[in-house]
């Protein structure tokens, strides 16, 4: 295959990290640490309202008077109107210059603390930065306590947002919105629920082959995308994909699947996954998973292996949900996916268009 050039210069990485069980508890020490030099400021905690009555995590983040609890909804990915609303409420509170913004959950909750942060500092509203190195300046200090493995939102340089009004759903491409540290605590997924946990971590095994199997590619990208592929294989191939250490697993394959991601690019998986949650609002790590089930073509030794991981883990995975639509339907799916250009020529070339007619996707829907 030709190689070719990512584009991408000069990447930014998180800057410090934690991890291991029990790392959670360090946090409040480090925001301590932290204070000497910045003042008693407060800190903003955006968490997952999966952790509302859960009482021993929360007592471990020893949240005082001056510090803010935001609990999340995560039912629906985030909206640029959803961002704004919690920046207003922080701005009227007279919150603009927390100490940190911690983002404790999952993709969505991560995402949706890195927007906060760059808005904060940057001022207008989420809608205006959506593209790429739009950000004027840095935002506030935040770190990630990921309590779900696979996005990789904890390492990249990006926040996805569906601004309703068009419909676009892009994020805040920058190095500004790389957090500045992370908390790697692998007792936070210890009660995630098997099939999410399975969906989640399955985002980071296809980031990863959609990136090595791409055209743009290079040495650091491919190191990242391998050993994720390998921690991936080593969890979901095992006979207690929850264990302790594969949940440890999980989260650097996670991890090392996002600084992958900021490196190269998807494939063909991830284009045909937007359309499905554009049109059908299907979440997407579950969209991914019932579309590795049509890309046999594209990708048949990855097929077969993500096939027998699922049979493996006894995971259901949705089929048929694409079978009766209308017209209008496989028409808004052949959009959705289409408009994904980098990641589909780095999959197929610049001719995508000649080998993804509109016939031939509305075909591949059709399978899922
Ligand atoms: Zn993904």
């Amino acid at each position: 295959m030709n190689i070719l050039d990512t584009g991408i210069k000069n990447v930014r990485n998180v800057s410090r990290y934690t991890i291991g069980e029990g790392s959670l508890k360090g946090l409040s020490s480090q925001l301590q640490e932290y204070r000497k030099t910045r003042g008693d400021k407060g800190v903003i905690y955006f968490i997952d309202e999966f952790f509302k009555g859960n009482k021993s995590i929360l007592e471990q983040l020893k949240v005082s008077a001056i510090d803010e609890i935001i609990f999340v909804s995560t039912e629906n990915e985030p909206t640029t109107d959803y961002i704004d609303c919690f920046v207003e409420k922080l701005r009227n509170n007279n919150l603009i210059d927390p100490l940190a913004i911690v983002g404790m959950g999952g993709g969505t909750t991560m995402d949706i603390a890195k927007a906060v942060s760059n808005l904060l500092t940057n001022g207008g509203k989420a809608a205006e930065y959506q593209g790429w190195d739009l950000v004027k300046v840095k935002g506030v200090f935040k770190i990630a306590v990921p309590t779900l493995s696979g996005t990789g939102a904890e390492a990249t340089r990006t926040c996805v947002m569906t601004n309703k009004l068009n419909g676009l759903k892009l994020g805040m491409n920058s190095d500004y919105t790389v957090y500045d540290q992370i908390i790697m605590d692998p007792t936070l997924t210890s009660t995630v629920p098997r099939s999410q946990y399975f969906f989640t971590g399955m985002d980071a095994f296809i980031h990863c082959i959609e990136a090595l199997n791409g055209s743009y590619r290079n040495a650091i990208g491919d190191s990242f995308s391998t050993q994720s592929i390998n921690l991936c294989r080593d969890v979901f191939t095992s006979e207690d994909m929850m264990s302790a250490n594969n949940r440890l697993k999980l989260m650097v394959a996670s991890y090392l699947g996002g600084c992958a991601i900021g490196t190269t690019y998807v494939g063909v998986i991830h284009p045909f996954s937007a359309g499905l949650s554009v049109v059908l609002g299907t979440r997407h790590c579950l969209a991914n998973c019932i579309v590795m089930f049509a890309m046999e073509e594209f990708y048949p030794d990855e097929y077969s292996e993500f096939r027998a991981m699922v049979e493996k883990q006894e995971i259901f995975i949705p089929e048929g949900i694409c079978a009766n639509l209308t017209d209008s339907q496989y028409e808004q799916l052949y959009k959705a996916t289409i408009i994904h250009e980098k990641p589909l020529t780095n999959a197929l070339g610049n001719n995508f268009k000649s080998i993804l007619s509109k016939e031939k996707v509305i075909e591949i829907f059709k399978k899922m």
